[in-house]
């Protein structure tokens, strides 16, 4: 090869090298740049772990020095806790769930007087053997192992129950102990001798009350009994001094003194009752009485106020209900006559409803009898309502202020009530009007029910008309109870529109538009001859109507039950005379009219007259005997002749005069004071036919009455016994 080549060859030799040198070289400067990269990677994360490990140290620290502080806290709670454990004087420890104590402090401890035994690890049951053998506890008469027993079975309780423990130096301790849910208990012994004593101390001053209470109760029932004695004195005397001839400013001062005597005797009676029931003096005297005819009797005293305000008295006696019971009948009335009285006494529109219901235990031979007194009243404010069967108490306002009283009536019939083992009861709203009812149990008289006469053939349809609801439903449930149809008018117009197919009519007196006896007289112009039953607060009035031809009979409102279906079973005839007229109504009763102003001397008039079957009509003075005279037209008056107002002469020459004008001439009998001579030639003078002399006396009251009785009158005494009569 030339040298030439040889130069080329090399030369090209040295460009490869020289190439794959640089080659290299680059491959090198890039796996360079590589590292460098990684290295830088590295150095970044070694810093961050460097970083990361100091915060951790940091935290760790944080955590260490924390949780040190924590531990201090706890011990220093821990110290508190049990400090204050310590401290408390009433008795504390814990145990475990094997009963075993855990821990307790030092009035705990201090119970067993330090007793070694008794630390802790002892067993409860230990606990008890110490309290008993030491003597420590005073199980008051129980054997130590029955109390020990007593104590353990408490103690397994899944929460025992608080026991009072007495100890050996008279101290009490109550024992609370609570289980956790793991079973340990925590147990508080609370020293609670000073309540214990108090307890005791109040025990001992309220017997010692009540006995004091009793003591004064006692007291004032003997001293109003002392009281009544001396009163009745006065009265009486006061009333024989009214009879003795004195001028009118003497008898007005002799009767402010009896009237005033009365009144202090009604208020001696109730504190009497109200201090013997609290002396527990108060016994009950039971005897048969007959619970609907008393409710009659008290409907019938309350009656002449009742119609004065325009009210109307209902009873309705559940049919089924007997009648006849064992009790104490006096007491009963008592409440009855309270109840009803005050709902009288606090109405001045509308009605005063009686409801009796009860359900007789026929084989028990006894019965729950509930009675409800109803009124339209002036209702009882909220407030009050809780406080009225309390002493004395009487609700406070404008409206009440105008009624007297004691305010003991309710708290003596609650009382009452109570003693028969009832209970007492009111609602009321104000402005509508109470409801007071009482339940008492009741032993039956006689073991069966009531048994009601046997409607009479051909009567199936009643109508009754009555503008007062309760009246229409009372008398309507009666009836379909006897399973009569009952067809209910409001009205009398009502009532003639629905005259088919009725067999009796109830209608009653007193309605707006047309009264009971113009719809008789409709009735029959129309040529119906149904029998007409008149249902009349004030059947005098009724019987001298010239309507009262029409009617079958007249009732007294309202109708006991034995009377309306005595009523029903007259009615029987009638229906079956098929059409026939009915027979005229029997004869009306004597119509008597007393004018007197004495309030005792109509009472003493009033029994004198009781056994007498007549219409007995009051007059307060002579203006009220004339007004009387024309309402009631009395086939007889008995005329006090001293009276307020108008006095018995000048009201004979009034009703005179106003017979000079309608014809008649009633017999006037004066009862006078004045047994002077001469003085009953004044006295015929001014028209009166007869005198008497008071004081009065039976047999010559009921001699003018027999004397007297128009024919055609029932007779007084026709159904009494003979010389019962004129005597
Ligand atoms: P008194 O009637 O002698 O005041 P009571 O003890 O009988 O005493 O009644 C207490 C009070 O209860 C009455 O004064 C009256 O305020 C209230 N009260 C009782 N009954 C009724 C009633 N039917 N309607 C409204 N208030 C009544």
């Amino acid at each position: 090869m030339s040298l030439a080549n040889k130069l080329a060859e090399e030369r090209r030799g040295r460009l490869a090298a020289e190439r794959l040198l640089e080659l290299k070289e680059a491959e090198l400067s890039a796996a360079n740049r590589k590292l460098g990269k990684h290295a830088a990677a590295l150095q970044g994360e070694i810093v961050e772990t460097r970083a990361e490990v100091a915060t951790v140290k940091t935290e760790n620290e944080r955590v260490k020095t924390e949780l040190g502080q924590a531990n201090q806290k706890v011990q220093i709670a821990e110290r508190r806790l049990w400090h204050s454990v310590q401290t408390i004087t009433d008795g504390f420890a814990f145990f475990n769930s094997d009963n075993q104590m855990i821990a307790a402090n030092e009035s705990y401890l201090a119970i067993f007087d330090r007793i070694d035994a008794i630390r802790p690890g002892v067993n409860y049951m230990t606990i008890l053997q110490v309290l008993t053998d030491e003597g420590i506890v005073d199980t008051e008469g129980m054997p130590d192992t029955e109390w020990r027993q007593m104590m353990l079975d408490r103690w397994m309780q899944p929460q025992p129950d608080p026991v009072t423990v007495r100890l050996w130096n008279d101290q009490y301790v109550k024992l609370v102990d609570r289980r956790s849910p793991a079973g340990d208990i925590v147990s508080l012994g609370l020293n609670i001798t000073e309540s214990v004593r108090y307890q005791q101390e109040l025990k001992a001053a309220r017997t010692e009350a009540e006995a004091a209470s009793r003591a004064k109760s006692a007291f004032l029932a003997n001293m109003s009994h002392e009281i009544r004695t001396p009163m009745n004195g006065v009265v009486g005397m006061a009333e024989l001094l009214g009879d003795t001839g004195l001028s009118e400013e003497q008898q007005l001062y002799v009767d402010t003194i009896k009237n005033s005597g009365e009144a202090l005797l009604v208020i001696i009676n109730d504190v009497l009752d109200y201090s013997k029931i609290e002396a527990q003096k108060l016994q009950l005297h039971l005897e048969p009485f007959d619970l609907e005819r008393s409710i009659h009797e008290i409907i019938m005293l309350l009656q002449p106020s009742a119609r004065d305000k325009g009210l109307t008295l209902l009873l309705d006696y559940d049919l089924f209900l007997p009648t006849t019971y064992v009790g104490d009948p006096g007491r009963i009335r008592q409440v009855l006559t309270n109840l009803m009285g005050n709902a009288v006494k606090f109405t001045s529109e509308g009605h005063v409803l009686v409801r009796v219901t009860g359900v007789p235990d026929l084989d028990a031979g006894h019965a729950e009898v509930t009675i409800v007194i109803e009124d339209t009243g002036i209702g009882i404010p909220e407030d009050k309502i809780d406080h009225i069967f309390g002493e004395f108490n009487q609700v406070e306002n404008e409206r009440n202020r105008q009624f007297d009283g004691t305010g003991l009536g309710l708290a003596i019939s609650a009382r009452l009530v109570s003693l028969m083992e009832g209970e007492v009861w009111v609602s009321s709203e104000e402005g509508i009007g109470s409801v007071f009812g009482f339940r008492i149990p009741l032993k039956l008289s006689e073991a069966k029910l009531p048994e009601h006469p046997p409607v009479p053939d051909g009567l199936r349809r009643v109508m009754v008309v009555d503008d007062i609801e309760a009246n229409r439903t009372i008398l309507q449930r009666q009836l379909e109870q006897l399973g009569l149809g009952v067809v209910s008018c409001a009205s009398g117009a009502e009532a003639l529109e629905q005259l088919r197919d009725i067999d009796l009519i109830l209608t009653d007196h007193n309605m707006p538009d047309m009264d009971g006896l113009e719809l008789a007289e409709t009735i029959r112009t129309r040529g119906v001859e149904t029998p007409i039953l008149l249902l009349s607060s004030n059947p005098s009035f009724a019987t001298n109507d010239p309507g009262a031809k029409y009617l079958h009979a007249i009732m007294q409102k309202p109708v006991p039950r034995a009377d309306l279906f005595a009523r029903l079973e007259s009615v029987g005839p009638v229906i079956g005379a098929n059409g026939a007229p009915p027979p005229a109504p029997e004869k009306r009763r004597m119509v008597v009219l007393a004018a007197e102003d004495n309030k005792t001397n109509q009472l003493v008039f009033g029994k004198m007259v009781k056994s007498a079957d007549i219409d007995l009509h009051f007059a307060n003075n002579g203006i009220e005997a004339v007004d009387l005279f024309q309402q009631v037209s009395p086939d007889l008056i008995f005329m006090d002749i001293s009276m307020p107002k108008m006095d018995g002469k000048e009201a004979t020459q009034r009703i005179r005069a106003l017979e000079e004008d309608t014809g008649g001439h009633v017999p006037i009998v004066a009862l006078t004071a004045h047994a002077m001579d001469g003085d009953d030639k004044g006295i015929l003078e001014a028209g009166l036919d007869h005198y008497l002399t008071k004081p009065l006396r039976k047999p010559e009251i009921h001699g003018m009455l027999h004397d007297m009785c128009p024919d055609g009158v029932k007779h007084p005494f026709e159904d009494a016994v003979p010389n019962e009569g004129a005597a």
